[in-house]
């Protein structure tokens, strides 16, 4: 614990100030060891349950019940964290703030309201910063912040860490502070961002902690700005995050686009361009909102090394 002298103390007298404080202080009084974020070595992965949006009208995916695999339009939605050794990550915090919901312990619904008016059916278990709690770390230690894009399910806790390095692409955050915000965002969710440090990322891939483990990669087309975020490790090997490249696999199969990417065009050119990094670097495709997949993906407290 520091100990500030007042200015006007000699050094003598401030030993004796502090020698009263402690003589006068009970023990059970005394402030806690300041706490520190727990190190790591090489690159972790977490994935945080950030709730279940319930019944995806497939349509809008360009997709029928009878392409796809699961009974369930149930779309996941995961958030991550990324553990490294110079830093750490928050990639997509989520769909519903915390602030808006109170846990049970058990599953509850969730009815969500944005900003243009459009509703959603949630299911949520466990506040992101619980979870976050549960390994060890809090907002304050959060060094990054990223998003894939700007809708509403991948920025609900945003907030929460404004007080990280944002990186972010100018287009997106132009759209995101724009007089008149784009659909599918929840501005407020994200509004304490503006003052926020950033880092505006112009080339198509940045490296988040300058190693070559961490890479966001531009993949425009559902948002002007929407990206990917590539994580190599140790024994686990690459794996990219998909943010919103695709939400079914069978989308990936069928060359589907949702009805509601920004740039039809653009999408099929970036999926080429990540399609082709996948194979280079022969990374897994974690299609973020993927429901099969996300079951069988190790959550958190349990990590990929
Ligand atoms: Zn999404």
């Amino acid at each position: 614990m520091k100990r500030i002298m007042p200015r006007s103390a000699t050094p003598s007298l401030a030993v004796a100030l502090a020698l009263t404080v402690v003589a006068c202080s009970p023990p059970e009084t005394a402030s806690p060891p300041e706490r520190v974020a727990p190190e790591v070595t090489a690159a972790r992965l977490y994935v945080f349950d950030c709730g279940t949006l319930q019944a995806a009208d497939l349509a809008r995916f360009r997709l029928t019940k009878e392409e796809i695999a699961t009974t369930t339009t149930n779309l996941p939605v995961p958030c991550f964290l990324v553990a490294h050794p110079q830093g750490r990550l928050m990639w997509d915090p989520g769909a519903v703030p915390d602030a808006d919901w109170t846990p049970t312990g058990a599953e509850i619904a969730h009815h969500l309201v944005l900003s243009d008016g459009g509703e959603r059916d949630l299911t949520l278990r466990k506040p992101l910063m619980t979870q976050l709690a549960d390994i060890g770390y809090s907002p304050a230690d959060i060094t990054h912040l990223a998003f894939s894009h700007y809708h509403y399910d991948h920025t609900a806790n945003a907030n929460a860490f404004a007080g990280a390095t944002w990186l972010v692409r100018q287009v997106e955050r132009d759209a995101m502070f724009a007089d008149k915000p784009p659909g599918l965002t929840q501005p407020s969710s994200y509004a304490a961002l503006k003052t926020s440090n950033t880092v505006i990322i112009e080339s198509d891939e940045y490296d988040v902690f300058g190693d070559g483990t961490v890479i966001m990669k531009l993949a425009a087309g559902h948002t002007p700005g929407h990206q990917v975020l590539y994580v190599k490790l140790l024994k686990t090997g690459g794996v990219v995050l998909s943010g919103d490249l695709y939400h079914f696999p069978e989308a990936r199969t069928l060359k589907r686009v949702t009805t509601f990417d920004l740039d039809q065009a653009q999408t099929p050119v970036s999926r080429e361009v990540i399609e082709a990094f996948l194979a280079k670097t022969a990374a897994q495709l974690w299609i973020q909102h993927d429901y099969v997949g996300n079951t069988r993906l190790k959550k958190a407290p349990d990590y990929y090394e």
